[in-house]
């Protein structure tokens, strides 16, 4: 759902729809050029930790890249079938981290390696997970953003960190040339599954008054942990308070945050006829041959005469 179809709806009626659903809310201070997006992604994070039967680690990496996927769709048209996929090659013993999500806030990814051991490390008296020990702090980013017409738009920028939140702050500056402020969390229960999932944009553009700059610049770095804040019992729109507090904050875009891979039976089948004739031949002529979707695990089998 959308914010269109969500307009009737009162204000209980929203909190109370969103009680235990995922969503992205965006913000904005009313009389200034800033947006703020709060995402809550606990559920969908949870789906993906369920499907690719992630240990703890690859749950906080895959988790924080699918939060940061839906970060980024701030760069595409909402509400659409426009997407953003991100690919972390980190040089970690995770492997190839990659996270897709739409305008209409639907997200996938997967991992190569989903049992990677954890990595913590303490940070002032708590222990924490030390992620670039996970996804390896050498390496790429690449942003793909579909908008729908012709060769999709692909950058790449270097890992600056390896935790992500930072990698993509750097990417929307050095690409996009946008100042921002990523926060992003994902908090693993004692029994492996997710309990907080969810994180914040902070962007600001030309002619932002130099004192606004300034108090979201000290928000951004004083706010918690989101999942600190979240474990507070705090809600995407809450968080989008506590940063734009003061700014008179208006609710501008709201939509439901899901996971969802979009793959089907003719996808599948494209894929397989990239392959030569004789190597079809070869792969049917000992059964059918199965295409598994690294997104969704669905398993598709087509036999000789379906190629
Ligand atoms: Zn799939």
């Amino acid at each position: 759902m959308i914010l269109k179809e969500l307009e009737d709806k009162t204000k209980q009626d929203l909190r109370e729809y969103f009680q235990d659903r995922d969503y992205m809310v965006v913000t904005v201070p009313k009389d200034e050029p800033a947006r703020v997006y709060v995402v809550k992604a606990t559920r969908t994070v949870e789906t993906a930790r369920r499907i690719h039967d992630l240990s703890p680690g690859a749950t906080v990496a895959l988790g924080r890249a699918m939060v940061g996927a839906l970060i980024l769709t701030s760069l595409i048209k909402h509400a659409t079938d426009q997407k953003v996929l991100i690919k972390i090659d980190g040089g970690g013993p995770i492997g190839t981290v990659v996270a897709e999500a739409d305008g209409k806030g639907r997200v996938r990814g997967f991992v190569d390696n989903p049992k990677v051991p954890l990595h913590t490390k303490e940070v002032e008296g708590v222990r924490k997970v030390d992620l670039s020990k996970i996804v390896g702090s050498e390496g790429t980013l690449t942003v793909v953003k579909e908008i729908g017409m012709g060769t999709p738009y692909t950058s790449v920028v270097p890992l600056v960190s390896g935790e992500i939140a930072k990698d993509i702050a750097f990417y929307f500056a050095q690409s996009e040339q946008i100042p921002s402020a990523v926060g992003i969390g994902v908090l693993v229960d004692k029994d492996g599954s997710v309990r907080h999932a969810g994180g914040f944009l902070i962007q600001t553009f030309g002619g932002i008054s130099p004192k606004v700059l300034d108090l979201l610049e000290r928000r951004a770095s004083q706010l918690p942990p989101v999942t600190a804040i979240m474990e507070e019992g705090k809600r995407p729109e809450d968080i989008a308070a506590m940063i734009l507090e003061d700014l008179k904050p208006q609710l501008i875009g709201l939509k439901e945050v899901e996971y969802y891979c979009p793959c089907s039976e003719d996808v599948a089948k494209a894929s397989l006829l990239l392959l030569s004739e004789e190597e079809i031949e070869e792969i049917t002529n000992e059964g059918p041959a199965e295409v598994v979707c690294r997104f969704c695990g669905r398993v598709y089998r087509f036999d000789k005469k379906d190629l």
